[in-house]
C-alpha cells in the first residue's frame, strides 16, 4: 500500500452565515463555499474544519476542505468535538458494515459497504463484489485519509484486492497524486472481471471498465422481486444495462425476456449475465433507443406481461428538473401501451432532484391518460446498502403497478 500518498494536513476554523448554521445544526453534511462567514486561514485539499457556532462558539460539527468544489467543506461528524484519526474511520467503517448484516444473511456477496455522505464520509464509495472490494472517489478530499480508510476495509471485509475508481470530475482537475482510475491498491486484481451473487442470482462486473464501480448495486430488491413475480411471463427490461432485472427474471423462471438498452456492449453483458444461470426462458436483446424501441413494440402491437423501465439519471442539474419529469411521464405512456390486461408496469427513477412523490404523482398521471386504470402492488425505496441521511441522499424509487 505505499503507492498510496502521505499528505500532511491543516486545521481551519470556520463560522457560518445563519441559513447554513441552522442547516448543519440539522446535520445537513455540505457546507457550501457561500455559507462560510467567517475563515482562519486559507484551505488545501482535505484540510480538517472545524463548523463553530457564530453565537456560542462551540463545537458543531467537522469535515474535509475541498477547493475543488462548491460544497467547499464535506462534514463528517456532528456534535461533540471528536479526534479524526485511524480510529475514528475504522469505527465509522464498522458501523457501516453493522448496518448491511442483514443483507450479508441472504445469497448475496455483492454489496455497498460505504455510500459516501449517507456513511459520514463525503463522495467515498465502497463496494463489494466477491472478494474484490472497489473504492470510487467523487472528491479530492480523501487522498490524504486513504491510508487510514483502506486499513479497516481490508480488515472488515477480508477482501483480497481494492480496485480505486476516480470519478471523471477528479481525473479532469488538480493533483491526484499519481493515482490512476483502475488502479490496485491493495492485492492482485486476477481478473477485471468479477463473479458475484445477488440473492442467489450470478451476475458479473468489470470492476475496472464498468459504470460506476462495475454494476448497480441499488435495485437488488427490486430485481428479485422482479424475480419472484415472472415464472411463467414475458418481461420487457428497458435501459436493461448488464441485465440485472432480465437475468433476475430469467432465473425466476420467465418465458421469455427483452433486454433493452442503446448500448451494444451493456447488452452483451446482459447476453453473459443471463448464460452465468441456468434458465429454460428465451433471452433477446434490442439495441435502440428506449422512446424509439418502445414506439416500435407499440407499432408492432408487442404486449408483455411485465414491462420494467429503470432509466438513467435525467435530472443532473437543477434546470433538467422539467425535463426529466416530461420523460419520466413519456415512459410511462409508453410503457403502460405494452401491458397487458392485468400485467405489471415497474417505474423507476433515480433522479434525486425529482423527489419520490412527484415521480409516484407523474407516473400515476401518466397512466390514467392512455385510458387505463391500476392498482398499486409496491413502492419502494433504497435497499439497505443504501442508507439515506440526508434529503438528497434519497434517490431512488420504484413503483409496481398492476394494470387492467
Ligand atoms: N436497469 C439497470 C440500470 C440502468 S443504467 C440495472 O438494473 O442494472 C442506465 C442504462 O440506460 C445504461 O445501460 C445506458 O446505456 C442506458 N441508456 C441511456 N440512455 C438510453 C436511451 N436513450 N435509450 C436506451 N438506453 C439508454
Amino acid at each position: 500500500m505505499n503507492i498510496l500518498p502521505t499528505i500532511k494536513t491543516k486545521r481551519l476554523a470556520i463560522k457560518l452565515k445563519p441559513s447554513a448554521e441552522k442547516i448543519v445544526k440539522r446535520k445537513h453534511p455540505w457546507v457550501f463555499e457561500d455559507s462560510i462567514a467567517k475563515q482562519n486561514i486559507e484551505g488545501d485539499t482535505g484540510d480538517l474544519v472545524i463548523v463553530y457556532d457564530t453565537k456560542k462558539n462551540n463545537f458543531l460539527a467537522c469535515g474535509l476542505y475541498d477547493p475543488y468544489s462548491p460544497i467547499r467543506v464535506k462534514l463528517i461528524h456532528f456534535g461533540k468535538p471528536t479526534q479524526i484519526n485511524e480510529d475514528w474511520f475504522a469505527a465509522k467503517v464498522s458501523q457501516a458494515y453493522e448496518i448491511r448484516k442483514p443483507l450479508l444473511k441472504t445469497d448475496t456477496n455483492s454489496y455497498r459497504l460505504l455510500f459516501g455522505e449517507n456513511d459520514n464520509l463525503p463522495g467515498f464509495i465502497a463496494d463489494i463484489y466477491d472478494n474484490v472490494l472497489v473504492v470510487k472517489l467523487y472528491s479530492h478530499i480523501w487522498f490524504p485519509y486513504l491510508n487510514w480508510i483502506i486499513k479497516p476495509l481490508i480488515d472488515i471485509t477480508g477482501c483480497d484486492c481494492i480496485v480505486l475508481r476516480l470519478s471523471r470530475m477528479l481525473q479532469s482537475k488538480g493533483e491526484i497524486y499519481n493515482l490512476k482510475d483502475g488502479q490496485v491498491i491493495y492485492g492482485t486484481l486476477e481478473n477485471e472481471v468479477i463473479i458475484f451473487r445477488e440473492h442467489g442470482v450470478l451476475f458479473s462486473a468489470n470492476v475496472i471498465k464498468g459504470h460506476k464501480t462495475g454494476y448497480f448495486l441499488d435495485h437488488r430488491h427490486n430485481r428479485k422481486r422482479v424475480g419472484e413475480l415472472a415464472k411463467g411471463k414475458t418481461v420487457l427490461d428497458v435501459f436493461s444495462y448488464a441485465g440485472g432485472f432480465s437475468v433476475h427474471a430469467l432465473k425466476g423462471g420467465a418465458k421469455e425476456v427483452i433486454s433493452l438498452d442503446i448500448s451494444k456492449q451493456a447488452l452483451d453483458m446482459a447476453k453473459e449475465n443471463s448464460t452465468l444461470n441456468i434458465h429454460q426462458g428465451k433471452h433477446k436483446i434490442m439495441v435502440a433507443d428506449a422512446f424509439e424501441g418502445l414506439q416500435s413494440l407499440i407499432d408492432t402491437k408487442k404486449k408483455f406481461d411485465i414491462v420494467v423501465i429503470d432509466p438513467p439519471s435525467f435530472a443532473k442539474r437543477e434546470s433538467e428538473i422539467q425535463k426529466a419529469k416530461n420523460s419520466y411521464a413519456r415512459l410511462a405512456v409508453l410503457g403502460s401501451k405494452l401491458v397487458v390486461n392485468n400485467g405489471i408496469l415497474v417505474l423507476a427513477s433515480c433522479s434525486s432532484r425529482v423527489i419520490a412523490e412527484d415521480f409516484f404523482d407523474i407516473s400515476e398521471e401518466s397512466i390514467i391518460s392512455t385510458g387505463r386504470t391500476f392498482s398499486i402492488l409496491q413502492k419502494t425505496k433504497h435497499d439497505i446498502d443504501h442508507p439515506i441521511n440526508f434529503p438528497e441522499g434519497a434517490y431512488l424509487k420504484c413503483g409496481y403497478y398492476r394494470l387492467n
